[in-house]
């Protein structure tokens, strides 16, 4: 590399060494590596945009998109290094829809450039890695916040105003300023925060789903992330304050987080019954959706699991599991009957019948503390996840999110049915204790 890039002051940690393909897992010895190709993460990187690009894209014909926002945060610093490599130009966009027909739009108004450098996170990330994917072309990223996006290899695009999560391509290069990042509206960065804490409740309802079913799971994402969890977490009042060694932290485990699915082949390690609860809010708070982020609503979902699963696991006795029961008619009525119909398929996959039921029992009766023991051991206390989420300014309550009165409960009660994986809210549910906690639950 050029003296540029070698002047950068890294703030990559253990992502350098992930890069460069030469991290071992200490627990099982195995040495892993990842799909990008650069991820620089440090306290600045004016001056060095030309050299890290070129060294991703040399020669290529190459278009830097951004929206009016970006450009004012990074953009136009982005185009204006990039200038002198020649080819190079720059689109803003007016009106960024991560829609079917804005990545349409995106795909012409782009034609014929070889590459493009996307400037933002959320719409203008996502758009640009599905637009390129569609197209085969590549991209690289220049981050303006510290989520998690930037480093999945799956965009948010919405189809008909129903958002999925479409599989496509991971980004060359992911370019982290720090300086740039400690800029972005607060909000931005509590929601980065509340959308990775998440580890803690993610990560017991997967190892659960395994100790109880055998279902597969990989802890190498963990132990990724907690190089890092335990300062970032009584770090958390420092994150709004512009502290590059905060912001440095969430940037690293957001990108650890966004690579998850690299190291388990599923997004299990980092979507639990949290995110079940944030997408149901996305499909059926309708025109009550008060358009707060996936951040903000994992979050809030993060503190229900968390409460939830601190309550099972420290409970003196065990469970008693009962066989599942699938209020069909119920669903039917609240529902309707396409979305019914697809949640009895998901929660049949996952449903207890009797003697399903009476196997738990016994494991549960031969020995609950060791089976609560071994998720106890990853999982936070609740006052610890919610002190943190205090101090990193989150939304902490459906209400705060601006959900209707009632909406939430129903959330919590009716999450599970929309999805196949088995979490601390069936075992609350097939225990007969859901009701009153989704009762609780504001
Ligand atoms: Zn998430």
């Amino acid at each position: 590399m050029s003296t540029a890039t070698e002047a950068i002051d890294s703030y990559g940690g253990v992502l350098d060494e992930l890069v460069a393909g030469n991290w071992v897992n200490p627990k099982t010895g195995e040495q892993h590596s990842i799909p990008p190709e650069a991820m620089v993460i440090a306290a600045s990187l004016d001056g060095a945009e030309a050299d890290l690009i070129s060294a991703r894209h040399h020669g290529k014909s190459m278009v830097v998109v951004c929206d009016a926002f970006t450009r004012e945060a990074l953009g136009k610093r982005v185009y204006e290094a990039l200038k002198p490599l020649g080819g190079v130009t720059e689109y803003v966009w007016q009106k960024p829809s991560c829609s079917e027909e804005g990545v349409k739009a995106l795909q012409e108004a782009t034609r014929g450039t070889e590459v493009l450098i996307a400037v933002g996170s959320g719409t203008v990330n996502d758009s640009v890695k599905y637009a390129t994917y569609l197209d085969g072309r590549d991209y690289s990223v220049f981050a303006t916040s510290p989520m998690n996006a930037y480093s999945t290899s799956t965009a948010s695009v919405s189809f008909g105003g129903f958002k999925k999560s479409i599989p496509c391509h991971g980004a060359k290069g992911i370019y982290y300023d720090l300086g740039v990042i400690a800029k972005c509206p607060p909000r931005l960065i509590s929601a980065a925060f509340a959308d990775v804490i998440c580890r803690t409740t993610a990560q017991v309802d997967w190892l659960m789903s395994h100790l109880l079913f055998d279902t597969p799971y990989s802890d190498t994402p963990y132990v990724l992330l907690n190089y890092d969890e335990g300062d970032m977490i009584s770090n958390a009042d420092q994150m709004l304050s512009g502290s590059v060694e905060s912001l440095a932290m969430l940037t690293r485990i957001s990108a650890i987080m966004g690579l998850g699915t690299s190291f388990t082949g599923t997004t299990h390690c980092g979507s639990m019954a949290e995110h079940m609860i944030s997408h149901y809010i996305d499909m059926f708070a309708g025109e009550a959706h008060p358009r707060t982020s996936h951040g903000e609503q994992v979050g809030v979902a993060t503190l229900t699991m968390s409460r939830l699963q601190n309550m099972l696991l420290n409970a003196d006795g065990p469970p008693e599991m009962r066989p599942t029961v699938i209020p069909e008619a119920d669903l039917h009525s609240k529902f309707g009957s396409d979305y019914a119909t697809m949640m009895i398929e998901q929660t049949k996959l996952k449903a207890l019948d009797r003697s399903a039921a009476d196997r738990l029992n016994q494991r549960f009766a031969d020995d609950w503390q060791g089976f609560a023991d071994q998720l106890r051991a990853v999982m936070l206390p609740y006052a610890q996840v919610k002190t943190a989420m205090d101090a990193a300014h989150c939304q902490t309550t459906g209400e705060e999110l601006g959900l209707p009165p009632g909406f939430y409960s129903d959330a919590v009660r009716y999450a599970r049915f929309i999805r196949e994986r088995f979490s601390a809210l069936d075992l609350a549910a097939d225990s007969g204790q859901l009701e009153s906690y989704a009762e609780g639950s504001v």
